[in-house]
């Protein structure tokens, strides 16, 4: 049997990390088994439905690398893939149900069930629908139907006695009392299914035999089982993941209120679409060899729901944040991390004519960056001349004139910026002036950068190169002498209304 997982994501927010998490374990458990992935969208509360999102969780999967093989986007033999243009699959299989009697029509009013509501809650009684329509024969509800005068909805004709039993591959066993099982509504009077008949039809429809989803629907699963048996249709296997954890106390479920969740806005922050997929790889599952980083086609050719772990894993920034640092640093080139950074680098309204200059940049600034957008600050004053100074480098500079009118000398009659001439040069003249090393190169560093943190001088001096080096010097020694243009000290102010002179 090939293997078809899907993921179902409804379009109604910001592209969600739980989405992308879910969406990498059926991605991968699919693709190790040589099999299909399929995203479908569940569009059918037609009240939070955004157009918008539905969009963005296309990219989004793009941009994680975890490209469908069915989808709304590309088609594919099993579509419409939008729940909102299968209304008439659903209706023919509801009334299906209702022929074989799995599913009946209830007439109920809002204004009744508002009262029963009432009533379960004074009582304190578990909430849900009483069967009143339930016993309604064949032919009364048949004709009440045809009639059309009510408007109706479909509802579930759960057993009442008994369990109903189901098995999750990583649980084992998993029972409920089908008196919890409440006859819940399957079609609305609108036509438009609810979430468990349009999930069960689907991913009957689209052959999928995999459910993979997140541990918040196992309580969704026996009225699915139910509807499977219904149909008389072969139930696919379930798997539930463990759900990912808010970093507090009690490792409440994800959340927005405590935690960013929006996949787009890590991207917007600069992280890496790898580090992200590496990060959530090890949520709930690890490498065989304990190995902590790992590329999608790694995890793939190692993956086995065996290593999945049902503890919670926590959504921890900082790891995340320390997995793009490692990514930025080590694992992408040179090559290809410019060109990460270059949309973050233009949108800061830089630029550069020499590529290397570019190049060596990033390969000072890289082990100091933990996002791609952290090259925007750090890298500013490689990228124009007429950076400020902090207050710092202001007191810096006061107190290096000497040694900048020095150095400025030194350092344009050096021929080679490499870095070992460029020690050499600042070991010679600290030693000839008798300081220690910090009283030269702090007035350096902040004549050529304007702060007071900076990659190593060596580097830094042999990635400007002469030219600037020598305009940047300049440039410092005459705002000791004469200030720069914006930092004139400013006029006294006029003397305000009301002020005694
Ligand atoms: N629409 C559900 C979700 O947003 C799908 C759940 C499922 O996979 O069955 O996660």
């Amino acid at each position: 049997m090939s293997v078809v997982t899907r993921i179902a994501p409804s379009p109604t927010g910001d592209p969600h990390v739980g989405t992308a998490y879910i969406g990498l374990f059926n991605y991968v458990f699919a693709k190790k088994h040589g099999g299909k992935f399929i995203l479908r969208i569940e569009d059918t509360d037609r009240e939070r439905y955004n157009a918008d999102s539905e969009m963005r969780i296309f990219k989004m999967m793009h941009w994680l690398g975890l490209n469908p093989d069915e989808s709304p986007e590309i088609g594919g033999p099993n579509g419409p893939y939008q729940q909102s243009e299968r209304l008439e699959i659903y209706k023919k299989h509801a009334l299906d149900l209702v022929e074989s009697g799995h599913l009946y029509p209830c007439f109920c009013s809002e204004e009744r069930l508002l009262k029963l509501r009432e009533e379960q809650k004074r009582r304190k009684q578990p909430l849900g629908y009483d069967g009143f329509c339930r016993n309604l024969s064949k032919e009364e509800a048949g004709a009440c139907m045809a009639a059309g005068k009510e408007p109706y909805v479909l509802r579930l004709k759960a057993p009442s006695e008994g369990e109903t039993v189901f098995r999750d591959e990583l649980r084992g066993q998993i029972r409920f009392k089908n008196s919890d099982i409440r006859d819940g509504i399957m079609l609305k009077s609108d036509g438009y299914p609810t979430y468990h008949l349009a999930n069960v039809i689907d991913d009957h429809l689209m052959g999928v035999t995999h459910v993979l989803r997140a541990e918040e629907w196992i309580t969704s699963t026996p009225i699915h089982v139910l509807l499977y048996r219904a149909f008389g249709w072969d139930e696919p296997k379930f798997i539930h993941m463990p759900l990912l954890r808010n970093p507090d106390a009690n490792k409440s479920k994800i959340s927005k209120r405590k935690l960013d969740t929006s996949v787009d806005s890590y991207r917007d922050q600069g992280i890496l679409p790898e580090a992200l997929i590496n990060f959530l790889g090890n949520m709930g599952w690890s490498m065989p060899d304990g190995r902590e980083f790992f590329g999608l086609k790694d995890m793939i050719k190692e993956f086995s729901i065996e290593r999945i772990s049902l503890g919670g894993p926590v959504f921890d920034l900082k790891k995340l944040r320390f997995f793009n640092a490692r990514y930025l640093r080590d694992i992408l080139s040179l090559e290809d991390l410019a060109e990460r950074v270059k949309p973050f680098l233009e949108a800061a309204g830089y630029d550069w004519d020499d590529e290397d200059y570019l190049l060596d940049i990033l390969d000072i600034l890289k082990s100091r960056a933990e996002t791609l957008t952290e090259f925007v600050p750090h890298g500013a004053y490689f990228f124009h001349e007429d950076f400020s100074y902090d207050e710092q480098a202001k007191k810096k500079l006061a107190a290096g004139q000497k040694y900048l009118e020095d150095l400025e000398r030194e350092f344009a009659l050096l021929e080679s910026y490499d870095e070992d001439s460029i020690d050499d040069l600042i070991h010679d003249y600290v030693q000839s002036q008798s300081v220690g090393m910090g009283k030269v190169l702090q007035p350096l560093r902040a004549a050529l950068t304007g702060v007071s943190n900076s990659p190593s001088m060596t580097e830094l001096i042999s990635v400007l190169g002469k030219q600037r080096v020598l305009k940047r010097i300049g440039r410092a020694l005459s705002y000791i002498t004469a200030g720069l243009p914006d930092d004139k000290p400013q006029k006294p102010e006029a003397v305000k209304t009301g002020a005694v002179s």
